[in-house]
């Protein structure tokens, strides 16, 4: 499968999931904050109400595209997740074909709020219809929002 270089503008608004196409998938979230902010990167968990909740896993550089684990990081260096999102990142950097049934997913979500993005225009802006107005409205008020998880 022909995996799009991640070309590392689109980072901070990005969910790669791995897969083994067998018994075995991680999904990664890399948010960025703002311009200046570090990218985290936090491992989707699915709980028994199926929401998602993300476990963080450490920070990603996109000038050296190496992950970081910090002390606030949920796994070891090492552990499967690790490798997995190290793994990933090493194979979009240098597009090739993937071994067996393994498989690299790549969804643009919402800065704000990071639900998926559909349509040309959110994805271009890097946010949803929604946070797109909410966007505007905060930035007139100037009061930042909160909310933002
Ligand atoms: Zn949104």
């Amino acid at each position: 499968m022909e995996i799009t270089d991640l070309s590392f503008k689109e980072i901070g608004q990005v969910v790669i999931t791995v897969s083994n196409g067998l018994d075995k998938h991680y999904t990664y979230r890399f948010r960025k904050a703002s311009e200046n902010k570090p990218v985290f990167i936090s491992v989707k968990k699915m709980t028994l109400f199926d929401g998602a909740t993300y476990d963080y896993l450490g920070v990603y550089s996109p000038d050296t595209r190496r992950v970081h684990l910090t002390k606030a990081s949920v796994f070891a260096d090492g552990s499967e997740q690790v490798k997995g999102v190290r793994w990933a990142i090493d194979k979009i950097a240098k597009p090739t074909t993937l071994p067996g049934h393994y498989t690299i997913t790549k969804e643009l979500v919402c800065r704000r709020c990071g639900h998926l993005l559909t349509t040309p225009e959110s994805i271009a802006s890097g946010y949803g219809p929604e946070c797109e107005k909410k966007k505007t409205i905060s930035r007139n008020s100037e009061k930042g929002n909160s909310s933002e998880k």
